[in-house]
């Protein structure tokens, strides 16, 4: 079914908290369109023993377009106006990207206030709005600096619902669970029901796998990813679950040390050898 016309179909009824497993299916897209699934020797991101079971082809990270970095940029694909115009919605981008993904794991975005301009640069994500379905061309690496990689919807009024129309007051639970799910695509993550052992019985999972597959499969089937059609809150809100954490510290590498702690530490270890040298 068109998408479109299934979110038409019920937009005028329902609003986006009442149908945000609805919305998902408009929302998501994602991978949709990934289809580039060309082995990646540079892959080199360690992968953990979490990682226990290979598939057949189907599953949920797709590992050949894990990134080889945990920094990575971002740039806005606009010009001025629309750069300047769009100001607050980019900060919810950031705001929402950095409290998820980045929070929970070593992952570091950079170039949230940046331009694209037209020069390439390593791990690049380039981000463009446009008022229709989000969506990621490629999973993970293989939208390196590819022009429209990620497309989000800031304005919500030829795609989704009212209610997440700028000043309405879902505008940004809209824009957080896009935000949230497509950043998890440009990871490298595929969605959670493409699984092979997902349970596709109606009381659990009646999605249909959508977009590009992973080709591994990361713990247990995960009703409350934010990459699951299926979650009973859809994206749980854009809340990372448990395995999602679990999964993005896997493949990228757990938190690094905050600065000012580290700092705190190396200052109690030095005081500690100084007291040793005054003995
Ligand atoms: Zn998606």
């Amino acid at each position: 079914m068109d998408l479109l016309s299934f979110f038409e179909k019920i937009k005028p009824i329902r609003t986006a908290f009442q149908y945000l497993k609805t919305f998902s299916l408009v929302a998501c897209l994602a991978a949709c369109n990934a289809g580039d699934d060309h082995a990646a020797s540079d892959t080199a991101i360690k992968k953990s023993a979490l990682v226990n079971e290979l598939s057949t082809g189907r599953g949920f990270p797709l590992t050949s377009s894990i990134w080889r970095s945990t920094s990575l940029n971002v740039c806005w694909e606009m010009g001025g106006s629309e750069f300047v115009a769009t100001k607050a919605d980019r900060h919810l981008v950031r705001r929402f990207v950095t409290e998820s993904w980045q929070a929970v794991s070593a992952l570091r975005f950079t170039g949230w206030d940046d331009q694209c301009g037209s020069a390439l640069r390593p791990f690049l994500i380039r981000i463009s709005v446009q008022d229709v379905n989000p969506y990621v061309r490629r999973l993970g690496s293989f939208n390196e600096n590819m022009p429209g990689g990620m497309v989000l919807n800031f304005t919500f009024q030829n795609y989704g619902y009212k209610s997440c129309q700028p000043g309405d007051f879902e505008h940004e639970l809209c824009m957080k669970l896009v935000a949230v799910h497509e950043f998890g695509h440009a990871l490298g993550f595929a969605h959670e029901q493409n699984r092979l052992d997902t349970p596709h019985e109606p009381a659990i999972c009646d999605e249909a796998p959508q977009g590009q597959n992973g080709d591994a499969i990361f713990g247990p089937w995960d009703k409350e990813s934010v990459m699951n059609y299926c979650a009973i809150k859809w994206m749980a809100h854009g809340n990372l679950s448990p395995v999602d954490i679990q999964m993005a510290r896997a493949y990228y590498g757990t938190m690094r040390p905050d600065p000012a702690s580290l700092q705190s530490s190396v200052g109690s270890i030095m005081s500690l050898v100084l007291e040793d040298d005054d003995q």
